[in-house]
């Protein structure tokens, strides 16, 4: 039985305006993460290949609803945003199931009408943000701007904790402002990234930049704010909790930046994906409601509560079949078991439970709650149904996101 530790999934979308680099920055990102990532259970498929083989044959894009990559400990789960302007359901149903974003921004381009839409729409759901502002290596990036548009634009309060290093052809890393550290890159190949002392001409405006953020978390970091009027210098763990705080309860977004297409800090936007998204103990329970009672019902992200899921997307696989994408919201659901499905008042059998990789599926015994599994075999059970356990019925169709509380875990 894997038991897993909820605080190191993190749920989560990629938004951005077309043309941002939304497909560049995903495909870096399962790259970055399936380089290391060795599965302990069997698989099908494509697995016969090596990852740098399947990468060269077709590129490696994510082709499902949902997509599990693996970062140091985390289980970072991608959920597929589908990018229109329109509000379609399932634009509405998507954002309901992830935790966080990651908004791609064009450093060029700055924040454009699309992007706006985007952003309202994480807003509604209050989804907690980091925004990557990309192609600062190509004529005409301008970081600060993007930093601005966020402001004036989109009404949010964007935090900038990195620099660029140089910019277009020049463009060679960032300075890290949490840890106030260098990251240099020693080409475009996606050489692992070398911790460096922030460049001597930098020094001052990274300095300043330092404290122009801690004097934003000062705001409503107590303990910062009392070392902030001290003078005092402030610790990048005593940052970072802040940083994560004020991301979690949707009061700042923090800013990075880099080249997806140049191999540059994608590695620092998983890491930051990780330290500030909140994982689904961060989060209020979600609300539901009995459908014999009609009373609300309430699901917390704990095994302790019953099983209950949400079928938020269903797809075709060419080696499964019809799979049912799901987030397991509270509770586990075991391979082999009969779920309740509360919309259509009809049983299904589990049979199987698939944890989907960009190239590959694993075979679970178990999916606990915050993870997002696909399940083959369920034959009735259609989008935006609850699955949940028959003793204890909720349908969660009209879930109801209560505001997030700021965490400082
Ligand atoms: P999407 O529409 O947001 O998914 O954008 P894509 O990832 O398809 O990127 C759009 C175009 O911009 C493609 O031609 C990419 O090769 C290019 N691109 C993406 N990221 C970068 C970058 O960091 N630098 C440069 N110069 N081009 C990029």
């Amino acid at each position: 039985m894997q038991t897993l530790d909820m605080k190191r999934i993190r749920n989560i979308g990629i938004a951005a305006h077309i043309d941002a680099g939304k497909t560049t920055t995903t495909e870096r990102i399962l790259f970055y993460t399936g380089k290391n990532y060795k599965m302990g259970e069997t698989h099908e498929g494509a697995a016969t290949m090596d990852w740098m083989e399947q990468e060269r044959e077709r590129g490696i894009t994510i082709t499902s609803a949902a997509t599990t990559c693996v970062w140091g400990d985390n289980f970072i789960n991608i959920i597929d945003t589908p990018g229109h302007v329109d509000f379609t359901v399932e634009v509405e149903r998507s954002m309901r199931v992830l935790d966080g974003a990651v908004a791609v921004f064009c450093a060029v381009g700055g924040v454009e009408p699309q992007s706006e839409t985007v952003w309202r729409q994480a807003d509604k759901y209050h989804v907690p943000r980091v925004a990557f502002v990309n192609k600062m290596d190509r004529i005409g990036a301008d970081f600060d701007n993007v930093v601005r548009g966020i402001k004036e634009k989109l009404g949010a309060r964007p935090v900038p904790i990195q620099l660029p290093i140089g910019i277009e052809d020049s463009f060679t890393g960032m300075v890290d402002l949490v840890e106030f550290r260098g990251i240099q890159y020693a080409d475009d190949l996606g050489t692992d990234p070398h911790v460096v002392p922030v460049p001597s001409s930098m020094e001052d405006e990274a300095k300043a930049a330092r404290d122009a953020m801690v004097e934003i978390l000062a705001d409503y970091d107590e303990e910062i704010m009392s070392l902030y009027l001290d003078g005092q210098e402030v610790s990048a763990e005593l940052v970072k909790r802040a940083l994560r705080a004020g991301t979690v309860g949707l009061k700042i977004v923090p800013v990075i930046c880099g080249s997806a297409f140049k191999n540059k800090g994608v590695q620092m936007l998983l890491n930051a994906v990780v330290d500030y998204l909140p994982s689904p103990v961060d989060l209020p329970p979600v609300v539901g409601t009995n459908p014999d009672t009609m009373e609300d019902v309430t699901r917390a992200s704990s095994l302790a509560e019953p099983f209950t899921a949400l079928a938020f997307k269903i797809m075709v696989d060419p080696f499964v079949g019809r799979l049912v994408f799901t987030r397991v919201y509270s509770g586990k659901l075991t391979k082999g078991s009969t779920v309740f499905n509360a919309t259509n008042n009809g049983r299904e059998r589990v049979g199987r439970i698939l944890r989907m990789h960009a190239n590959k599926r694993e075979e679970l015994e178990e999916a606990e709650a915050g993870m997002i599994v696909a399940l083959p075999g369920l034959k009735a059970t259609r989008t935006g149904d609850t699955l949940c356990d028959e003793s204890n019925p909720v349908v969660l169709e009209n879930l109801v996101f209560p505001e997030p509380v700021i965490s400082l875990s």
